[in-house]
C-alpha cells in the first residue's frame, strides 16, 4: 500500500541530533559517538500510528553531516512526504537556522508536513532559548512543536506519528 509508506527527511544544523534521531526511531538505540557513512544513508521502519490506527512504512534519510553540499541534498529530498525541522536545546545558531531550512525545504519539495523539533530538553539547564521564543517562531513558522530528548527516547515516536497522520490528511 503506497499510502502507507512515506519518506522523511530530518533538517537541522549539523549537531543537533539528526542523526541519533534516525537511529532511535528506526534501532531503538542510542550512542554518544559512532562513524558516520558518507553520503545520505538511510532507515526504514515500520510502526503502528495510532492517529491512523494504521502501520506506517517510514523511510528515513539521513544527510550524514553533508548538509551543505547541494548535489547531496538534491537526492536527499527528492520524494519527500514528510519533513522533521530540528534544533538543539544548547545550539543558538541551530535555532537561528530553523527559517532557513524551512524555506529549503520549501523551495525543495512544497508545502508537505513539517514540525519543529527542540531536541536535547535535557540539556534545558544549558538552554540558549527561552520556551517562549520557541513557541513564538513555532507558531510564526506555523509548525506544530515537539520537544524531545532523543538519548533518553522522549516524544520521538510522537513526532513521526504526527507527521504520518498530517501527510495522511494533505
Ligand atoms: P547530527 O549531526 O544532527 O546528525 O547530530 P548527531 O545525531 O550526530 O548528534 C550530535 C551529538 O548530540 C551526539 O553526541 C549525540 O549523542 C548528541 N545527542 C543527540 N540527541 C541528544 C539528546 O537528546 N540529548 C543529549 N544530551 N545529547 C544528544
Amino acid at each position: 500500500d503506497f499510502d502507507r509508506e512515506i519518506k522523511v527527511v530530518v533538517l537541522g544544523n549539523g549537531g543537533v541530533g539528526k542523526t541519533s534521531m534516525i537511529r532511535r526511531f528506526c534501532k531503538g538505540i542510542f550512542t554518544d559517538e559512532y562513524k558516520k557513512t558518507i553520503g545520505v544513508d538511510f532507515l526504514e521502519k515500520a510502526q503502528f500510528v495510532d492517529a491512523l490506527q494504521e502501520e506506517v512504512r517510514f523511510m528515513l534519510w539521513d544527510t550524514a553531516g553533508q548538509e551543505e553540499f547541494d548535489a547531496i541534498t538534491r537526492t536527499y529530498y527528492r520524494g519527500a512526504g514528510a519533513a522533521v525541522i530540528a534544533f538543539s536545546t544548547t545550539d543558538l545558531d541551530s535555532f537561528k537556522a530553523v527559517q532557513s531550512w524551512r524555506e529549503k525545504i520549501n523551495a525543495e519539495c512544497g508545502d508537505i508536513a513539517m514540525c519543529l523539533v527542540q531536541n536535547k530538553v535535557d540539556l534545558i539547564d544549558r538552554a540558549v532559548v527561552t520556551p517562549e521564543e520557541v513557541e513564538a517562531l513555532a507558531r510564526q513558522l506555523g509548525l506544530k512543536l515537539y520537544r524531545t530528548c532523543v538519548k533518553e527516547n522522549i516524544n520521538v515516536t510522537e513526532v513521526f506519528g504526527y507527521l504520518a497522520e498530517l501527510h495522511h490528511k494533505k
